[in-house]
C-alpha cells in the first residue's frame, strides 16, 4: 500500500459557480508551498490528493498546516488491488496500527461495477475486524474511530479518523485580491495580518520607521515578523517608509495633543498612494477600538478621512488577551514583546486627543507643506527581500 495525503477543502466548499477558480488557486498554492519536494497531485471537486515520496510525508504534513483554503489532511492508504479479499486485509493491517474500543467502517462505491455493495462491504470489513482483534465492538453512533474506504476502478483508499489533521479552514491566498498591511514591531498588527490572510486575501507589508529615533533592530524585529506571516502569505512585499522627518515636523510644530492623529493620517495617505500604484484594494492595521486614543471610533474617523480605501480592522472587536492567544498560536508573539521602539511609542504626546476635531486638524496640517514631505517620503521608500537569512540583515 502507498500512503498518501488526502485534503478536504474548507469554507470554499460554500462557492457554486467559481469553485473551481479557488480549487485552482489551492492547488497552485500547494504546489508554491511544496516545491523544494516532488510529487504528484490531483484533484476533484470534492478533495485534492498529493502522492509523496513517503519519506517526505512527515514535512509535507507540516508545510500543508500552514496552508489557508485546508479544512482537514488525511494520510490515507492506497492499493492498487481492486479485490474483496485484499479489502479485507488491508483494512484489518491498518486498524491493527491504532488502538480504540468501538469503530465504524464506511464504505463508498465509487466503481459501480466493482460487484459487492457499500452496505454488504461495510458488514463483510466490520466482521473481519471484529474476528481479529480482540476487545473491540462496532459502534455505528458514535465510535472512537472510523475507517473509510473509497472503492474506485483504478485503486481502493483507506484512512482512519484518528488520522485526520485540522487544517487552518479559510480561502486559498489570493483567491481575494491583495492588501496593504500597516506592520508595527507590537503584538497587534502581525495578528491583523494573519486573519486576514486566512479570508484569501494576499498580503504585503508597510513599515515606517524614524531613524535614528527607532533602531535597526526594530526594523529587523518587523522583518521577522513578515517572515513568520509569509509562511501562510506568499511573496509579499516589505516596504519600508522613512517617517523621520514627517513625525519630526509633527513633533515640532504642530498642537502636541494631535500629534498621533496627524501622524496616522501621514501613515495612510502614505499607505493609500502605495496601495493605489500597486493595485493592493485594501490598507489592513491592528487598531482594536478603545484600546489607546487613537483608535476610539472619532479618532478612526479623523485619520479615515484620508483615503477612500476600505481600512480592514480585523481586531476592531477582540479583547487584547484574546489577540496575544492567536499571536502565540501564530508565533508572533515572542519576537512582538522584543523590547525596541516603534516610532509610535517614540512621539507620544502627555495628552492626546480622544476625539479630534476635523477642523482643527485642517488648520494644524496646513501649518506645513506635508506634500512634499510625503513625496519625499515615497521617494525614499526601501524594499526588503523577505527571504534573505536573518544573519545577513543587520
Ligand atoms: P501593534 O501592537 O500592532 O503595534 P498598537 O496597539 O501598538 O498595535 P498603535 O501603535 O496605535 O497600536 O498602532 C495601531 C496600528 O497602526 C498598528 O496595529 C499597525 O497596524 C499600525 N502601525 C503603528 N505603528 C506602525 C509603524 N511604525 N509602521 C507600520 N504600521 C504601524
Ligand atoms: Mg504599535
Amino acid at each position: 500500500m502507498k500512503k498518501i495525503i488526502l485534503i478536504k477543502y474548507g469554507e470554499l466548499t460554500t462557492k457554486k459557480d467559481n469553485r473551481n477558480f479557488f480549487i485552482n488557486t489551492l492547488k497552485k498554492n500547494i504546489k508554491n508551498k511544496l516545491s523544494s519536494f516532488e510529487f504528484d497531485i490531483k484533484s476533484d471537486y470534492y478533495r485534492m490528493f498529493i502522492y509523496p515520496k513517503e519519506e517526505d510525508i512527515e514535512l509535507i504534513l507540516s508545510t500543508l498546516r500552514y496552508i489557508f483554503g485546508i479544512y482537514e489532511i488525511v494520510v490515507c492508504y492506497m492499493s492498487e488491488i481492486v479485490s474483496e479479499e485484499s479489502i479485507k486485509d488491508e483494512s484489518l493491517k491498518i486498524m491493527k496500527k491504532i488502538s480504540f474500543d468501538t469503530f465504524k467502517v464506511i464504505t463508498k462505491r465509487s466503481d459501480k461495477s466493482f460487484s459487492i455493495d457499500s452496505m454488504k462491504m461495510n458488514n463483510i470489513v466490520g466482521g473481519h475486524i471484529l474476528k481479529n482483534i480482540s476487545n473491540i465492538n462496532v459502534d455505528v453512533h458514535n465510535p472512537d474511530v472510523y475507517l473509510n474506504i473509497e472503492i474506485r476502478k483504478e485503486a481502493v483508499y483507506y484512512y482512519e479518523s484518528s488520522n485526520i489533521i485540522k487544517g487552518l479552514g479559510g480561502y486559498p491566498v489570493s483567491t481575494l485580491g491583495s492588501a496593504l498591511l500597516m506592520l508595527s514591531g507590537g503584538i497587534d498588527s502581525p495578528v491583523a495580518g494573519y486573519l486576514t490572510i486566512k479570508r484569501g486575501v494576499e498580503l504585503n507589508y508597510l513599515y515606517f520607521e524614524s531613524l535614528p529615533h527607532t533602531s535597526l533592530e526594530a526594523r529587523n524585529k518587523v522583518v521577522n515578523l513578515a517572515r513568520e506571516l509569509e509562511k501562510y502569505n506568499s511573496g509579499g512585499t516589505f516596504y519600508v517608509v522613512n517617517f523621520t522627518k514627517i513625525q519630526e515636523t509633527i513633533y515640532k510644530e504642530l498642537d502636541p495633543s494631535y500629534i498621533i492623529t496627524i501622524m496616522r493620517r501621514m501613515m495612510y495617505k502614505i499607505a493609500e498612494r502605495l496601495v493605489k500604484k500597486h493595485k493592493y484594494l485594501a490598507i489592513v492595521n491592528g487598531e482594536s477600538i478603545g484600546q489607546v486614543a487613537s483608535q476610539t471610533l472619532s479618532s478612526m474617523l479623523a485619520v479615515n478621512d484620508v483615503t477612500s480605501y476600505p481600512i480592514l480592522r480585523p481586531l476592531c472587536s477582540f479583547d487584547k488577551l484574546d489577540i496575544i492567544k492567536i499571536s502565540k498560536e501564530i508565533n508572533t508573539y515572542e519576537t512582538s514583546i522584543l523590547p525596541y521602539d516603534d516610532c509610535c511609542t517614540i512621539f507620544v504626546p502627555k495628552h492626546p486627543v480622544i476625539n479630534p476635531n476635523l477642523k482643527h486638524i485642517y488648520s494644524e496640517e496646513s501649518k506645513y507643506n506635508f506634500d512634499n514631505l510625503i513625496e519625499e517620503a515615497i521617494k525614499s521608500i526601501e524594499i526588503i527581500d523577505l527571504n534573505v537569512v536573518k544573519s545577513e540583515l543587520l
